[in-house]
């Protein structure tokens, strides 16, 4: 069965892209640690991001650099902070999240739900600086 990021590739769940190439997909996550909570994730149905080949893994980095750097121009943040966890959805995915202090990369605490409006403005925000 599809995973629920395949199915946000497909465009059958709709997701606010960030940008896409014929491998990678990156979107907002739907209840994000920071405002502009960013997936990454390869296209290919790979549960767990270690399980990618070099080569796959390699290019899905290079593919988060370049979401990062246009993050990192769009928002106001000191880094783009990265981590993996997956353990909610199993299809490989890297977290980007806009940071100013350590807290803002606290998965524990309560995520927030942001609406709309705000979601399609750090949606525009970002792609404006993706080439
Ligand atoms: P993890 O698997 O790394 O523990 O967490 C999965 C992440 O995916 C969570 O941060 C969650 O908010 C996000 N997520 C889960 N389902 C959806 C969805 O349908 N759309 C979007 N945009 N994000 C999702």
């Amino acid at each position: 069965m599809a995973t629920i990021f395949s199915k946000i590739v497909a465009g059958e769940i709709p997701s606010y892209k960030i940008a896409e190439d014929d491998k990678h997909y990156a979107f907002l996550d739907i209840n994000p640690v920071a405002p502009g909570h960013t997936l990454v994730i390869p296209k290919k149905e790979v549960s767990y991001l270690f399980d990618l080949s070099d080569e796959e893994y390699t290019a899905l980095q290079l593919f988060a650099k370049k979401v990062a750097l246009a993050m990192k121009k769009a928002l106001p943040c000191e880094r783009i902070g990265v981590t993996v966890i997956g353990l909610e959805v199993p299809h490989a995915h890297i977290h980007l999240v806009p940071i100013t202090t350590e807290g803002d990369m606290n998965f524990s605490k309560p995520k927030m739900t942001l609406d709309p409006t705000e979601m399609a403005e750090i949606k525009e925000k970002i792609t404006k600086y993706i080439n």
